[in-house]
């Protein structure tokens, strides 16, 4: 059994992380497809997981704009499968890496392991390219590994086979038990920044990065963040993403704010200390959706919809857009009182042994490995 795990992302390297560790634990051949979508933001990541990329792209992924950045991974991938023998090629969520891997795959006739497959906004360009990009790796895969049941009822629906869908939880939640496991409690952060946090504020933090808020809705919302910051009782901490269409917006509606701590953006372990000191969250993050309930944490999701309702059915999460009176009201209830407004903390999204059942389904579901070559076509369903 070999398989190559492909990723390129923070949040792919984060949710792949605990897959890699359990697959080479249970004795699979494992090889790592770096594409090189993240460099600084990925900093520090793949040691932590102990993975070291067999390839590893880097400046051309990183010169191109979202079409070239596919094209790009697309030819890389098939590069490789045409050298090496694959059994699987495994891709994660919905990012350009992952879906150009899974085309490339599926033209080389590899068969394609989804990993947090399922999930839907319903909106094609909502978030923009993620959910065609959710779509497309669907039609190319011949496993679905689903976090939750609402993600294996949506693939039902658009008509994949039960049989090819396994509901394993998401790995994200593995990846945070064990980066908490490590941190432990006399954890001093890597940030040296982080070291001097005020210990009398209570701690909001913020993380944003979609495409579709960039503009006025991201100017909303940082408004809102100003006017919490000179409420004078909060710190709120935003550690600022790479985008250079964020870093801009942000330093001009908070550049001198009160209260409010501008971070760069901080190594794995660093964000999960501070997601345990947090009175509450604003994000429009996918990944912090998901690990928030592992703390208690209610949240304020800042997008217009989501693709993980689980969190809002569980009572932890509410959608506030980038309306900014609805989140100043929303922090400020949250953060009303002397003592933090924690959930019992049950992750509608997993139990942390997501990646033990991904790696065991993988080492033993007979599967034909398929040449890159021009041999007659098969469905992926008779790759099972
Ligand atoms: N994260 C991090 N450092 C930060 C901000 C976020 O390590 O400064 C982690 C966070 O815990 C989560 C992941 O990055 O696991 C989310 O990444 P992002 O929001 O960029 O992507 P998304 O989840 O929306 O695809």
């Amino acid at each position: 059994m070999r398989i190559l795990l492909v990723l390129g992302t923070r949040p792919e390297i984060i949710k792949l992380g605990p897959v890699y560790l359990a697959l080479r634990e249970a004795g699979v051949d494992v090889d790592v497809f770096s594409s090189g979508q993240h460099v600084e933001l990925a900093e520090g990541l793949l040691d932590l997981f102990g993975m070291t990329p067999t390839y590893q792209e880097a400046d051309a992924v990183l010169q191109a704009d979202v079409a070239g950045k596919y094209g790009v991974v697309m030819q890389r991938v098939e590069s490789v499968l045409r050298q090496v023998r694959y059994d699987w090629v495994v891709v994660q969520g919905d990012t350009t890496t992952a879906v150009a891997a899974a085309t490339a795959a599926f033209m080389c006739r590899v068969p394609v392991a989804h990993i947090e497959a399922g999930l839907r906004t319903g909106t094609i360009m909502s978030p923009w390219p993620e959910e065609f990009n959710r779509r497309v790796i669907a039609q190319a895969a011949a496993l679905h590994f689903v976090p939750t049941t609402l993600a294996r009822d949506n693939l039902l629906k658009e008509g994949i086979a039960a049989k090819q869908i396994a509901i394993v939880g998401n790995t994200v939640v593995d990846a945070l038990l064990y980066v908490r496991s490590k941190i432990g409690q006399a954890y001093v952060p890597h940030d040296p920044e982080l070291a001097d946090l005020p210990a009398d504020k209570k701690l909001v933090l913020v993380t944003l990065h979609r495409r579709e808020n960039i503009g006025e809705p991201i100017r909303d919302i940082l408004r809102a963040l100003r006017d919490l910051g000179e409420d004078g009782d909060k710190l709120i901490a935003l550690p600022v993403h790479l985008n250079p269409g964020v870093r801009a917006e942000v330093k001009a509606v908070l550049g001198d704010a009160p209260n409010v701590r501008l971070l760069a953006p901080l190594r794995y372990a660093d964000f999960v200390y501070l997601l345990s000191r947090a009175w509450t969250v604003v994000t429009d993050s996918g990944g912090v959706q998901e690990e928030a309930p592992t703390f208690g944490l209610q949240i304020l999701i800042a997008r217009e919809s989501t693709e993980r309702p689980e969190v809002i059915e569980a009572g932890f999460g509410t959608l506030v857009g980038s309306d900014r009176a609805k989140i100043v009201e929303g922090v400020r209830r949250l953060t009303a009182g002397n003592t933090r407004q924690l959930l019992p903390a049950i992750n509608p999204f997993g139990d942390g042994a997501a990646a033990q059942r991904i790696a065991d389904r993988l080492s033993t579901v007979n599967v034909k490995s398929f040449e890159c070559s021009m041999s007659p076509v098969k469905s992926p369903e008779a790759r099972l």
